[in-house]
């Protein structure tokens, strides 16, 4: 995978200020408020930063977190894992494979057969309808 890398003013003129908070700045939307919170229409969603195909629709589902929640990723190499230990929690943060870009965090209390929740931001991702 071709990875992207821009400077910071590069990312600041081409995402909103809302996207740049939570992709570069490690920023979390309010609960409920994010624009695909309740959508579950049949797509792919991408990552707003770079565009790769982070996660399907096919893997959303209603988790009642406040932010989009998804069973698995679109593909195994689509997104990276790492430690965050940040506000005092342990918890598993998920980035954008391509660009670095954060999207949230992986919890294990999601549906089987992967158990996995992972609670991505609205701001985070371009859903494209199919
Ligand atoms: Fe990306």
């Amino acid at each position: 995978m071709t990875k992207v890398e821009r400077t910071e003013q590069e990312w600041r003129a081409r995402l909103t200020p809302q996207q740049y908070h939570v992709l570069r700045e490690k920023g979390t939307e309010p609960p409920f408020s994010g624009l695909y919170e309740r959508v579950f229409e049949p797509g792919s969603y991408r990552c707003a930063g770079c565009g790769a195909e982070l996660f399907d629709s096919d893997a959303k589902y209603d988790s009642g977190c406040g932010w989009p929640a998804f069973s698995q990723p679109a593909t195994a190499g689509a997104v990276e894992e790492q430690l965050d230990t940040s506000h005092g929690l342990v918890r598993t943060e998920v980035l954008c494979a391509r660009c670095g870009g954060h999207l949230g965090h992986v919890f294990r209390d999601g549906p089987a057969p992967s158990g996995l929740r992972y609670c991505i931001n609205s701001a985070a991702l371009t859903l494209e309808r199919r």
